[in-house]
């Protein structure tokens, strides 16, 4: 009996008892997290983005991170339920991507808000990911890494198909969630922590408390496959993955360059790019592959956030002010 199967034994419709307890524990940290983007008042924002205290570049950057992330999200949340959920047929890993496609759902409503908010032309944040080539890049790497579990006729059949799978999670939680995400996090929490669109800086930070679990279930997801279908993670596919890594550290620098062009308050270009790197290894050394850059971390305010390291126990080591969001007066 495997993560993969659906033979008798392993009856999608009765998930007690529980085969694999981290998952359960991933479903249990996502509920623990709720919140929506209603809670953060945009007033703020709205009467800076409609003043002359932004910059130009600083206007960019907001937009081009909304625009890159309005769309993201759903794209994000697609691959989910129409790629990954026929085939992870666990059913506390089924419970689990349920809830993160919930967290997709408010993420989506995240970008809907701050929208109507700001009072965007939809057309004009959606039509990003067609009409800004960097950002069009990103998601078209991610998307040809689904290709061959998207065909309607795959099916599971051998380590090659297992194969298949791994790419589609390696391409979905560990690039596009693990390190796509990561530019605009720095962005918009660096903004944030000059007191600039703080309104939006807060969606951002409760958007990256969801996406460090999402890809951490994504990695023991990974793991798990790895473990139960030896044989399937070859030396070769080890030298695919990281190369992977490579091209999409490259796109990710190439986007940070494109969204802050030039220095804003002490964050350039470069440091975004060293960033990227950062963020590539700690996602290379989840993996167990050897770190690629050796960059250091040229935000250590974020990391402070955030807690990357999977050795830590990621759910313990929360900002605490946060746990109050999964108890709401309505
Ligand atoms: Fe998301
Ligand atoms: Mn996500």
């Amino acid at each position: 009996m495997t993560i993969l199967d659906t033979d008798a034994e392993h009856d999608p419709n009765k998930i007690l008892p529980i085969d694999y307890d981290w998952a359960r524990e991933y479903y249990e940290a996502g509920v623990n997290n709720n919140w929506v983007p209603a809670e953060i008042p945009m007033q703020d924002d709205v009467a800076q983005w409609n003043s002359d205290e932004l910059s130009d570049a600083e206007r960019q950057l907001v937009e081009w991170n909304l625009g890159f992330f309005s769309t993201a999200e759903s794209l994000t949340a697609n691959n989910l339920v129409l790629a990954l959920y026929e085939y992870v047929t666990a059913p506390e890993c089924r419970q689990y991507l349920l809830r993160q496609a919930y967290e997709e759902a408010i993420h989506t409503d995240t970008f809907i808000y701050c929208c109507d908010s700001l009072g965007f032309e939809p057309e004009y944040l959606y039509g990003m990911y067609d009409r800004v080539p960097s950002i069009a890049e990103k998601d078209q790497f991610v998307v040809g890494l689904t290709q061959s579990i998207d065909d309607p006729q795959f099916t599971i059949d051998g380590d090659g198909d297992v194969r298949d799978l791994l790419r589609d999670l390696v391409g979905f939680y560990v690039v596009m969630e693990g390190i796509f995400f990561y530019a605009g996090f720095a962005m918009m929490l660096g903004l944030k922590r000059q007191n600039k669109m703080v309104g939006i800086g807060q969606q951002f930070e409760y958007i990256m408390r969801d996406e460090s679990l999402h890809v951490g279930f994504g990695v023991d997801l990974i793991d798990q496959i790895r473990t139960e279908h030896p044989g399937v993670w070859t030396d070769e596919f080890d030298a695919e993955v990281i190369e992977l890594i490579e091209e999409a550290v490259e796109l990710e620098q190439i986007y940070a360059r494109e969204a802050c062009p030039e220095e804003i308050l002490g964050m350039g270009s470069e440091q975004f790019a060293d960033y990227v790197e950062y963020i590539a290894d700690r996602r290379l050394d989840q993996l167990d592959l050897p770190e690629q850059y050796g960059t250091e971390n040229p935000f250590p305010w974020l990391s402070e956030q955030v807690d990357l390291n999977k050795e830590k126990n990621f759910f313990e080591t929360q900002v605490t002010e946060y746990q109050s969001g999964g108890s709401l007066e309505w």
